[in-house]
């Protein structure tokens, strides 16, 4: 039966400060499905084919046996950005985190200036700036960002659609790396047909699984860079899974999430060392399932959404 978490986050993400979702084992391996909590049944099915997966099927064969990772720093404040590169396992290379509601773009100038100080000359610094700006903003305040960064490795979704992503990159020196224009886009391909991005993020669950984000690299013909979805050490192996199988890998990967999290549900938890992850499985432990056991009303909320999703599954033919 699956098990429903509930884990504080360490910093605000989407609006909340908690990690929720659920785990389950299956013939293959522990899965996690955890969709965010505002998404409808529709949005969470190629989450939920992405846990059949893990945990039904298994993953494709691994092609190293460690993933490069970076580092995250969210929208805090100079110190503790400067705090959390400190902290970040040895990463040469930082997403940050920008165009947060409510701050400014001193605000976000301070934040980069503060990680290219804690991360020396040599380290890397991309930033993600979840399609909030247009694209007249977009392309004055990366310019702002790559001086203060000395030069940004990447924006990563400076703007909402893939036809602003084309321009913004037309008209900017800093190559553009599209997230939400693949994984919540009705066509993952105009990206691609636009020549609106220079890489592609993709995330194991919301795109339906390992073996579903391979093929959609390899159509797209772009590099990419596995993200996580602010997961667990069980769906942080999914993502392991996907960046350990893909052909090439020339970018540290968004899988260091783990620190995000106040606590997980493995004992062995996947931290990054010296700057990568190992590729392996993850399982839970007993202990820390109870220990971070939703309560019965949240409980109660996500097995009926479970229920919706497989329902939904079930009614476009998907097996389950
Ligand atoms: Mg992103």
């Amino acid at each position: 039966m699956p098990a429903v978490f509930d884990i504080p986050l360490t910093v605000r993400f989407r609006g909340t400060d908690r990690r929720r979702g659920m785990i389950w084992r299956g013939e293959a391996g522990w899965a996690e499905f955890s969709p965010f909590e505002d998404y409808s049944p529709a949005e969470c099915l190629p989450w939920w084919r992405a846990a059949q997966e893990a945990a039904n099927l298994g993953f494709p064969k691994p092609v190293r046996q460690t993933v490069p990772v970076n580092g995250i720093v969210p929208a805090v404040g100079p110190d503790q950005a400067a705090a959390l590169v400190a902290r970040s396992g040895g990463c040469r290379t930082i997403k940050v985190k920008v165009a947060e509601p409510g701050q400014t773009a001193a605000q976000e100038v301070n934040r980069v200036a503060a990680v290219r100080a804690a991360l020396g000359p040599t380290g890397k610094i991309r930033i993600d700036a979840n399609g909030a700006w247009d694209v007249d903003t977009a392309v004055s305040r990366i310019a702002a960002l790559n001086k203060a960064a000395g030069g940004l490795e990447y924006a990563e979704q400076p703007c909402c659609s893939a036809r602003e992503l084309a321009q913004v990159r037309r008209r900017g020196g800093v190559p553009i790396a599209a997230d939400e224009s693949i994984r919540r886009a009705a066509d993952p391909f105009l990206v691609k047909r636009l020549e609106a991005a220079d890489l592609v993020v993709l995330k194991v669950q919301p795109l339906g699984g390992v073996r579903a984000c391979v093929e959609l690299a390899e159509r797209l013909g772009l590099p990419v860079v596995v993200s996580s979805a602010v997961e667990t050490s069980i769906g942080l192996a999914m993502g392991v899974a996907l960046a350990a199988a893909l052909p090439r890998l020339d970018f540290a990967c968004g899988l260091g999430t783990g620190q995000l999290l106040s606590g997980d549900l493995t004992a062995d938890r996947l931290v990054v060392s010296d700057a990568v992850l190992p590729v392996r499985q993850a399982s839970p432990d007993p202990r820390l399932i109870r220990r971070y056991a939703a309560a019965p009303e949240v409980e109660r909320r996500w097995r009926e959404r479970l229920d919706q999703v497989r329902r939904l599954a079930e009614a476009n033919g998907g097996a389950s």
